[in-house]
């Protein structure tokens, strides 16, 4: 099943597995309605984009810009092509919702770009999906197929002046393609390489025209804030955080999967509805927003509620809300191995202080971790990541050199332990114990 458990569920409150995902178990259970509502009632787009800003909410991809803000930004009324894009990219380590979305409820993702597309005044919208699950571009294409014969998509769209048109485009599976400007060249069958921002999309986007990319989790949520009203949808979570969120909970917990919680829940209660710590060990630390968020040791992330401000003040990021927890059977050493690899892999190369920067943070997590570490290794370490930050075309250059410093700052004895003992603080046997 789709979804392991929840609090006062919104989106998630009426999936029914595969069984659900089609137009009319979505028109049963209130689909579409919030689209009608718009159109019959002449809400104006100025409403709907006032509507979305009184929701608070705020991004689903990582960045937690404030949706309605950012529909605000596109100059409607410019005559020619305005263009939105869903990122159904899901990329990041740890990340596995919007997948899900787009199984059991791609409907609810085309309405909220219809209405999107209204509030926007956009003509054409495009949802890029991850190139290495085939099965959701399939299904997608198949309710955008049920959505055009039902009059929800095309000219005059319920016999309205809104007209849209909107298309799958398969990506192919390239972490890079999930930033926002790389994707919309990737669209224009270019290699997916980030551009400088600004220009942002929504003044330079798709083919050089006004462009609004927001995450699958994002558009999905848009008919329930219409449907419930804005201010039910922000009470449903805290002030400056509005609405439930799907979060995504992977490692050492007992039921790994997927769970819709108001935001502003305790992580205490979200470990408890993943089953708690598999095996009853002990919480070592938690990366909580996706690899590309600082990690957090057990003691501060049990203070923590699951929302964009609490984690922040705790030193990291609430990001797509990939949670990924680990137990004291885990070598941080070993982990910052793994993640490292994963960005220098993943780098596009077009910037030195990223291209040459995520090679050698690899290189020396690596030799530090095979047990041909020096004791300047570490500073070293810190020294690569400051020439990193900030100095990147895009977001990867930090998300690389983020784990580094934090996993540095937190743990830092289990890394001089390495240097000093060829081998890991944590014992072998144990950590093969935890895999
Ligand atoms: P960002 O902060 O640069 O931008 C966020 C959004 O706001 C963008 O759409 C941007 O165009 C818009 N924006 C920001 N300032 C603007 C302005 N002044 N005018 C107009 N528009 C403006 O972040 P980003 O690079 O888009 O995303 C980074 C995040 O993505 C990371 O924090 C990470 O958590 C996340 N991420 C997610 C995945 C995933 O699979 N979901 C993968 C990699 C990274
Ligand atoms: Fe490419 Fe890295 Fe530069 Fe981003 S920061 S544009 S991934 S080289």
């Amino acid at each position: 099943m789709a979804i392991l458990g929840s609090i006062n569920p919104i989106m998630t409150a009426s999936w029914q597995g595969d069984a659900g995902w089609g137009i009319d178990a979505y028109i049963k259970r209130g689909g579409y309605e919030a689209l009608k509502k718009i159109l019959s009632e002449n809400i104006p787009p100025e409403g709907v984009i006032a509507e979305v800003k009184k929701s608070v909410l705020r991004g689903r991809g990582g960045a937690g810009f404030p949706t309605g803000l950012k529909w605000s930004f596109m100059p409607r009324t410019m005559p020619g092509d305005k263009y939105i894009v869903c990122n159904t990219d899901e990329g990041e380590p740890g990340t596995f919702k919007d997948r899900d979305i787009m199984r059991y409820d791609p409907h609810s993702v085309i309405e909220g770009m219809i209405i999107g597309a209204y509030a926007m005044g956009a003509t054409r919208g495009y949802n890029y999906i991850h190139g290495e699950i085939y099965e959701l571009y399939e299904r997608f294409e198949a309710a955008l197929a049920e959505a055009r014969a039902a009059g929800f998509l095309g000219q005059k769209i319920l016999g309205s002046e809104h007209s849209f048109e909107l298309f799958a485009h398969h990506g192919y599976g390239a972490y890079i393609c999930g930033e926002e400007t790389a994707l919309l060249d990737s669209i224009e069958g270019k290699k997916g390489q980030p551009r400088f921002k600004p220009p942002f999309p929504a003044s330079f986007g798709l083919y050089g025209r006004p462009t609004t990319v927001n995450n699958t989790e994002t558009f999905a949520s848009v008919p329930f804030i219409i449907r419930l009203g804005s201010e039910n949808f922000l009470n449903a979570g805290k002030e400056n955080n509005g609405g439930t969120k799907l979060f995504s909970i992977s490692g050492h917990v007992e039921r790994p999967g997927n769970y819709e919680i108001p935001l502003g829940t305790p992580f205490a209660t979200l470990l408890e509805m993943a089953g708690g710590m598999r095996g009853g060990r002990k919480l070592k630390a938690v990366i909580p927003g996706g690899s590309s968020s600082p990690v957090l040791p057990a003691d501060i992330m049990m203070q923590c509620t699951m929302d964009y401000d609490s984690i922040s003040k705790a030193g990291s990021m609430l990001g797509s809300g990939a949670v990924i927890v680990m137990d004291e059977t885990v070598c941080m050493v070993d982990v910052l191995n793994r993640l490292s690899f994963f960005y220098h892999e993943e780098s596009c190369g077009q910037c030195t202080p990223c291209r040459e920067g995520t090679n050698w943070l690899y290189q020396i997590v690596h030799r530090i971790e095979t047990g041909e570490g020096k004791p300047e290794d570490l500073d070293m370490l810190l020294s690569i990541c400051s020439n990193i930050c900030g100095r990147t075309i895009c977001a990867l250059g930090d998300a690389a050199a983020f784990p580094v410093m934090s996993f540095l700052k937190h743990f830092r004895s289990e890394f001089e332990y390495h240097i000093q003992h060829k081998t890991c603080l944590v014992p072998k046997d144990v950590q093969r114990s935890g895999s």
